[in-house]
C-alpha cells in the first residue's frame, strides 16, 4: 500500500482520536516521524477503557502501531502505560517488536496529557502552539491505533470502547454501538444507585455534565461517571459562566497556587491561571497584558478542582478567555508563545497529583470500582448518530429513509475539499430519519 492509499484508507474508515477531541486522524498521518507514541495512560479517574483495550486486543495494537510505524519512517515506538496496570504491561509487553518499548508511568494526573506523555517518554517538550510533528513525534490513543489496524483489513469505525461507572449497580467496559443512547447504557449497568444524578461525561477532571439520557455515544465517546446531583463535585462542574467570573472577581486572593500546580505551568509553557483571573478585577474584561496567559491552558481542572484554596474556577475562566481571545483576534501565534517558554521547573516532579488522593479531593473515592469488560452487550432498538463526531465539516448524509444498511455501510461521506470523515452504520437496520445533524436507524 502506498503512503497515500495508506492515509486514504485511515480517512474512509472514519477514523478520528478517539481520545481527544476528536481531530481527523488521516490528517495526523501526513508528516514522517522518528518516533510513535501509543498513549494509553488514561488519567481520568474512574475509566478503564484504554486498559480494557490493552488487555484484551494486544496483537491488534501492536500490529496498528507497527503499520503507523512503517508508514511514517518512525525508528521506534513507545507504548505509554501506568506501571500501575499490571495486565496490560504483560499483555502488550508479550506482542512488543525490536523497535518497540513500555514506557512506565506514574498514577498521577494528568498524566495523560499528550504534552506529559511526550515529556516524560522523551525528554522533548512540544512546541508551545505547535505540534508533536516538529519534534519527530506521532501520538495517538490506544483505541486509534487499534482502529487504524481495523481499517488496514476493510473495517471501519463503528463502535467506541466505553466504561459505564460510578453510582451505578454494575460498572462495565464494553464495545458500544456509535448512536447507542446513554439510557441504554445506563440499564445496562442494572440502574442508577444514587436517587437524583449526573453523567460525568469523559471522566470526572475533564467530562462535562450530561443530564440528557437521550444523548448518544459518539467516536470520542470514552466513559460515562455517574455521580449523584447532590454532590459537591457536581455542583462545582455546573456553575454558569457569569457565575463563575463573578466569584473570582470578588475572591480570588492571587495567592498564585492555581499557578503554582498547574501542569503545563511546571513543564514551562507560557500559561498563568493567577494573571487570567486578575484580569477580572480590571476594567478591561480582556486585559492585553494578561489574559494572553490562558493561551496555553489544557483544560486540565488541576487549578479548579486541585489547587486553588478558594474553590474558584480558573480552569473555565481561562477556557472562556480563550474562547474570547480568538473572537477578538487575540490569538498569539505559536512563534509568540515560544518565546515565552521557560525551563522545567525544578519542583515539577514533587507536584504531580496522586490519583487516588484527587478522588478523594473530588469526593468520589468511594464510587472506585473496577469496570470490568463485557465482551457482548444487547444493541439499543434505536440507534442516533451524529454527523459531527469529528472537528471539521460535518460528514454528508448518503442514504434515505427506508433503506436498509448492513452493519460497517457508509452512510455518510466525508465532505469534499474540507477536514472532514464519513460515518458508518453500526449495526444491520434501516433508516428511519435523515437531516443535516443526524442519522437514526432501527436496529435488526
Ligand atoms: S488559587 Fe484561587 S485564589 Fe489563588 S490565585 Fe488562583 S484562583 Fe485566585
Ligand atoms: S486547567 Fe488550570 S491547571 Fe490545567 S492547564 Fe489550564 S490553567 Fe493549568
Amino acid at each position: 500500500m502506498t503512503s497515500q492509499q495508506f492515509i486514504q484508507v485511515v480517512k474512509e474508515a472514519g477514523i478520528v482520536g478517539a481520545g481527544g477531541a476528536g481531530f481527523p486522524t488521516y490528517k495526523k498521518l501526513e508528516n514522517p516521524v522518528e518516533t510513535v507514541i501509543i498513549n494509553g495512560a488514561e488519567c481520568e479517574p474512574l475509566l478503564f477503557k484504554d486498559v480494557t483495550l490493552m488487555e484484551n486486543h494486544a496483537a491488534d495494537i501492536i500490529d496498528g502501531l507497527q503499520a503507523v510505524m512503517d508508514h511514517t519512517g518512525a525508528r521506534q515506538g513507545i507504548v505509554a502505560i501506568k506501571r500501575k496496570n499490571h495486565a496490560a504491561i504483560k499483555a502488550i509487553r508479550s506482542r512488543l517488536k525490536a523497535s518497540m518499548h513500555i514506557f512506565e508511568m506514574e498514577d498521577v494526573y494528568p498524566a495523560g496529557d499528550e504534552y506529559e506523555v511526550v515529556f516524560h517518554a522523551t525528554g522533548k517538550r512540544i512546541p508551545a502552539g505547535g505540534f508533536p510533528f516538529e519534534i519527530g513525534i506521532l501520538v495517538q490513543n490506544v483505541e486509534t491505533i487499534y482502529n487504524i489496524r481495523r481499517a488496514i483489513h476493510n473495517q471501519p469505525v463503528t463502535h467506541s470502547m466505553v466504561t459505564v461507572s460510578g453510582a451505578v449497580n454494575q460498572p462495565y467496559t464494553a464495545w458500544v454501538p456509535l448512536g447507542t443512547p446513554y439510557a441504554h447504557l445506563l440499564e445496562q449497568a442494572g440502574g442508577v444507585t444514587a436517587n437524583g444524578f449526573v453523567i460525568l461525561d469523559g471522566g470526572p477532571m475533564m467530562g462535562k455534565v450530561v443530564e440528557d439520557l437521550e444523548t448518544t455515544v459518539g467516536k470520542t465517546t470514552s466513559g460515562l461517571v455517574v455521580i449523584p446531583r447532590d454532590a459537591h463535585l457536581a455542583a462545582r462542574k455546573t456553575q454558569d459562566e457569569r457565575t463563575f467570573r463573578r466569584i473570582g472577581k470578588s475572591t480570588c486572593d492571587q495567592c498564585s497556587l492555581c499557578t503554582e500546580m498547574c501542569p503545563r505551568y511546571l513543564m514551562g509553557y507560557p500559561i498563568q491561571p493567577h494573571l487570567v483571573m486578575r484580569s477580572l478585577l480590571t476594567s478591561d474584561p480582556l486585559s492585553k497584558s494578561l489574559t494572553p496567559w490562558a493561551q496555553a491552558c489544557c483544560e486540565c481542572n488541576i487549578c479548579s478542582l486541585w489547587a486553588c484554596p478558594e474553590e474558584l474556577d480558573p480552569r473555565n475562566v481561562c477556557a472562556t478567555t480563550k474562547r474570547d481571545l480568538k473572537a477578538q483576534n487575540m490569538w498569539q501565534d505559536a512563534a509568540t508563545l515560544q518565546t515565552l517558554m521557560q525551563p522545567v521547573h525544578p519542583v515539577k516532579d514533587y507536584r504531580a497529583v496522586p490519583t487516588r488522593r484527587l478522588m478523594r479531593k473530588l469526593g468520589i473515592a468511594h464510587l472506585y470500582r473496577m469496570a470490568p469488560y463485557r465482551d457482548t452487550l444487547p444493541v439499543a432498538t434505536e440507534l442516533r448518530l451524529s454527523l459531527r463526531q469529528h472537528i471539521g465539516a460535518p460528514a454528508i448524509p448518503v442514504v434515505r429513509v427506508g433503506d436498509a444498511v448492513q452493519s460497517g455501510d457508509p452512510i455518510a461521506r466525508a465532505a469534499e475539499d474540507a477536514l472532514s470523515v464519513p460515518v458508518h452504520a453500526p449495526c444491520n437496520g434501516v433508516i428511519t430519519t435523515v437531516d443535516d445533524n443526524h442519522i437514526t436507524l432501527i436496529s435488526d
